[in-house]
């Protein structure tokens, strides 16, 4: 797996962010809050910092912006009971970093349950 390189990737981008917050008044560019920005990008690919691609926003617009992607999974996962992460990505049509993102988020939400396996790891819907 490559989640070390996504996850330098991630620390690099930290002062393009600064950089965006300053560019974009420092607000959120749908509901212009202040609080708790985040960088969303706009094709959910993590490697395309183009600035068409990315928007400034608070978390809780950007929690909007991801949650349905993240009901495809709780759809696809309510449909195909047991899935690998690999899998999930390919059936929703999301790349592996977010859909990653999506399970984990899921996780601590309570929805799904991980299950680590030898050869993989796969999600359910937790009862
Ligand atoms: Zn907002
Ligand atoms: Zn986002």
């Amino acid at each position: 797996m490559k989640i070390k390189e996504i996850k330098n990737k991630m620390v690099l981008s930290w002062s393009n962010k600064q950089k965006l917050i300053n560019e974009r008044n420092n607000s959120c560019e749908i509901c212009n809050s202040s609080e708790r920005l985040e960088v969303h990008h706009k094709d959910k690919n993590i490697h395309n910092d183009d600035k068409n691609n990315l928007h400034l926003l608070c978390i809780k617009c950007h929690m909007e912006q991801h949650s349905e992607g993240k009901q495809k999974i709780i759809k696809t996962l309510e449909e195909y009971k047991r899935l690998a992460s690999t899998r999930i990505a390919g059936i929703i049509g999301i790349n592996q970093p977010y859909t990653k993102r999506y399970l984990d988020e899921l996780e601590k939400e309570g929805k799904i349950k991980r299950i680590e396996e030898t050869t993989a790891t796969y999600w359910e819907i937790k009862q």
